[in-house]
């Protein structure tokens, strides 16, 4: 069949939106009509190219929709289903079986392999094959083919529109926190980098019951929206040293922290930021071959943990409904971070997401 999509086709070059055929679901996929999506900064970093991934290809990776095809092969999906898309994973090897799929070991093939394991790609046009199956769904298309097993069933009474980012974004900041982290209540968390994916993070903080939520960034309005969905302190890094200002306020150093700036020099105030025994975790995307400075002389005395986190560690059938249910309680009200933009402005919404203007585009179909 014919669908609108969003090619990806040279690094920092807008994405057009083409006209092109979209194959049918294999035995293990479901057809999905995209109802909206969110964009990620992982979307730009690809077309951009820092990994290796090959143009043309459709991205997007917030995906949320309706079921309108079933595989052979699949079983308790209907059409009609409402359901958020999360990463592919194999399901099959250790770290699968061990309730770690986003670290499967075919984690890099399945989601920036832009192909089927069979080689062959969902989407193609007068110019040829277009890569498909970006992160397992390739979502800036009205229809796309993913494959059933990271695809999440939602409630009919779901919010569709804001949804996807629970797929990808939401789900790094709060899954770092829920899963890794794990703070207790009356602890203190500092979380450098107010974007989508802080944001989430503190949200989560808040709802574990963490009392003292330091937000850290260089961007003042961010500081002062981070404020408004429940701060109780915020640093200004660019006006003062934030290690220093996370020492004052916590009278000697924060438990939990969460770097989502993947700024190398941040990664270390992260790190010189924790209390003893404290446990900080990195989500913030860096180039290959990025390096950051730990000082191991005087932190080994400290016994931090720091962990690198990819999309939460989480299991999206179980994070992504317990984080639905938090939102209907109002204890995570990440909608509050969304800014809604039709599919045709696509290019508007990655310049707002680049220039910080917006938190979380979520693109509506
Ligand atoms: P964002 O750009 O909206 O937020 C990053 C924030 O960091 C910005 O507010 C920026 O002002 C701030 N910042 C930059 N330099 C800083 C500095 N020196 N000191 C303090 N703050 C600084 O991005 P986002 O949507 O929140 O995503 C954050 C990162 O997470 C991105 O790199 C994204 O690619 C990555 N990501 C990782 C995963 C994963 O699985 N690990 C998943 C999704 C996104």
């Amino acid at each position: 069949m014919k669908t609108r999509a969003a090619v990806a086709a040279g690094a920092e070059v807008e994405l057009e939106i083409r006209e092109v055929h979209v194959d049918e679901p294999r035995p293990d996929e479901l057809g999905v009509k995209i109802v909206a999506t969110g964009v990620c900064h992982t979307d730009a970093i690809i077309r951009d190219q820092w990994y290796p991934v090959p143009l043309p290809v459709v991205l997007g990776h917030e995906g949320a929709g309706i079921v309108t095809g079933i595989g052979s092969g699949v079983q308790g999906f209907s059409e009609g289903d409402k359901v958020v898309i999360g990463p592919a994973f194999c399901g099959e090897c250790e770290q699968c079986i061990a309730g770690h799929p986003m670290y499967c070991a075919h984690f890099y093939d399945r989601n920036f392999g832009v192909q089927r394991q069979d080689g062959s790609k969902a989407f193609s046009d007068d110019q040829g094959e277009i890569g498909s199956h970006f992160f397992g769904q390739s979502s800036f298309a009205e229809f796309t083919n993913v494959p059933a097993h990271g695809v999440v069933k939602v409630s009919d009474d779901a919010p569709l529109d804001i949804l996807g980012p629970l797929g990808c974004g939401i789900m790094t900041g709060a899954g770092a926190v829920l899963n890794v982290l794990k703070p207790k209540p009356g602890s203190a968390v500092a979380v450098f980098g107010t974007g989508a994916v802080g944001m989430a993070g503190m949200l989560a903080a808040k709802a574990s019951g963490a009392t003292t939520l330091i937000m850290v960034d260089i961007v003042e309005d961010r500081l002062r929206f981070a404020k408004e969905l429940g701060a109780t302190h915020t640093v200004d890094s660019k006006e003062i040293d934030p290690v220093e200002a996370i020492k004052e306020i916590t009278a000697g150093g924060v438990n939990y922290a969460l770097d989502t700036t993947g700024v190398p020099a941040v990664f270390s105030q992260m790190t010189k930021s924790l209390a003893t025994m404290g446990h900080g975790a990195l989500v913030g995307a860096a180039k290959l071959g990025t390096e950051a400075p730990v000082d191991i002389g005087t932190l080994l005395l400290s016994g931090i943990h720091v962990s690198l986190v990819i999309e939460g560690d989480a299991v999206p059938k179980e994070l992504i409904p317990r984080l639905i249910s938090l939102h209907a309680e109002g204890r995570f009200p990440f909608d509050r971070l969304i800014k809604t933009y039709s599919f045709d402005d696509i290019n508007q919404a990655f310049a707002d997401s680049a220039d910080g203007s917006t938190l979380k585009p979520v693109l509506t179909f």
